[in-house]
């Protein structure tokens, strides 16, 4: 498969690499939008959460836990950011589902987070609660 990020965990491409278990595979962003933004990915190629086993979805999870008490601790970020992308129009640039850290500090102008708060239409919320609900309940 034609996949950067599989290679990256195949050692085809090389990586900066910060922690490795057997089911997950952590490495530094070639693209940092802030000091210490790192990455991590399953070792099983999954494109996004919809194709992804739970087990492994777990399994980055905890090591992200882990990442950010190391990032922590080496960095002393006053934040962490944790961003997640799915599908194109979510952004996600790789088809391989990965989890960024990326550390923040008071001033440093990464916008990643920033939105405008506007009050929504309480009806439409509880509407699409009500489907979402629905689908839960399946
Ligand atoms: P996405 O928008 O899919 O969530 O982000 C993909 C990320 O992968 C980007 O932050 C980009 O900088 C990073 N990236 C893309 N290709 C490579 C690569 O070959 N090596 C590393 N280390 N990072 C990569
Ligand atoms: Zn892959």
């Amino acid at each position: 498969m034609d996949c950067i990020f599989c290679k990256i965990v195949s050692g085809e491409i090389p990586s900066v690499k910060v922690y490795e278990d057997d089911r997950v595979f952590a490495f530094m962003d070639i693209n940092p939008i802030n000091e210490g933004h790192l990455l991590i990915v399953p070792k099983a190629h999954a494109a996004t959460i919809h194709e992804i086993a739970e087990a492994d979805f777990l399994a980055v999870m905890s090591a992200t836990h882990k990442l950010a008490a190391a990032v922590k601790k080496a960095l002393n970020p006053d934040g962490i950011n944790l961003l997640q992308l799915n599908g194109k129009a979510a952004n996600q640039v790789v088809p391989h589902l990965h989890v960024h850290i990326v550390p923040r500090w008071f001033g440093d102008g990464v916008t990643v987070s920033q939105w405008e708060l506007v009050a929504g239409d309480m009806e439409k919320i509880q509407g699409v609660a009500e489907r979402v609900r629905g689908e839960m309940g399946k």
